[in-house]
């Protein structure tokens, strides 16, 4: 589904990622970690083209991602989640969600409105097609954008720190959903400080720091016996 090959990416003068190795295969669920400023957020950005790589190589599903490729139609692949949810205040969450599909690809309001119906549904979160944001709560409106990706129906799903932005008793809401998209199969790159979730529900974890990946396991092997010296440090301070 996805492969880089030593992806390097600069702002002006910083060198943020050293040379990114990495595959991701269809139903993986790939639980990067590692401190603040490592680059996570900046090697998800790439693969999602919001950022455009210094150099080095990205596959999404077999086709190489270059300047003359088509943004729009490789991010409708590619669902994303952020800390900050990002939902547009103006507009309901049947808004919200039915906006992209319709205007993106072109669905009539009719079929939009059943697909983020079924979504909601199976989030939970019917009652709340007429609410706006303002009316959520944090987790909810988490629950919201993560329905508004999938709406787009994507082969692909990234999620940069979705829950780093909630207060301690919804971050479990949003797992759980996330949780339940793993279980369905869905192909999905976590960047996350949620260890519990990194051990249950990840496939594979990949420790960064540095704008490199120091550390690549299956979570039994990370959590239990970390190999890199830094990985362990970064372990002892937030296990
Ligand atoms: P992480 O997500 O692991 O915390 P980021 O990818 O956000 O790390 O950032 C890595 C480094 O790149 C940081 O030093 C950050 O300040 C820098 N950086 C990120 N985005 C930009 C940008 N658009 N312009 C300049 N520097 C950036
Ligand atoms: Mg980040």
């Amino acid at each position: 589904m996805i492969r880089v090959e030593d992806l390097h990416k600069n702002f002006g003068k910083l060198h943020v990622l050293k040379g990114i190795n990495a595959k991701v295969d269809k139903g993986d669920v790939v639980v990067i970690i590692g401190p603040s400023g490592s680059g996570k957020s900046t090697f998800l950005r790439c693969i999602n083209l919001l950022e455009y790589p210094t150099s080095g190589k990205i596959y999404i599903e077999g086709e190489l991602i270059d300047k003359k490729t088509d943004v729009n139609r490789i991010r409708q692949k590619i669902g994303m989640v952020f800390q900050h949810f990002n939902l547009f205040n103006n507009l309901n969450v049947l808004g919200n969600i039915t906006l992209a599909p319709m205007k993106v690809k072109g669905l009539s309001k009719d079929i939009a409105e059943d697909i983020a119906f079924e979504f909601l549904k199976k989030i939970g979160l019917e009652d709340k097609i007429y609410a706006f944001p303002s009316q959520l709560s944090g987790g909810q409106r988490q629950r919201v954008a993560i329905c508004r990706a999938l709406a787009m129906q994507p082969d692909i799903m990234l999620f940069d720190e979705p829950t780093s932005a909630l207060d301690p008793e919804m971050v479990k809401e949003v797992l759980m959903t996330m949780e339940g998209l793993a279980e369905e199969g869905m192909t999905m790159v976590v960047v996350t400080h949620e260890m519990g979730f990194a051990r249950e529900v990840g496939d594979r974890i990949i420790f960064m720091d540095g704008g490199q990946i120091l550390e690549e396991s299956t979570p039994e092997q990370f959590f239990s016996h970390p190999e890199n010296s830094r990985a362990q440090e970064f372990l002892s301070k937030v296990l």
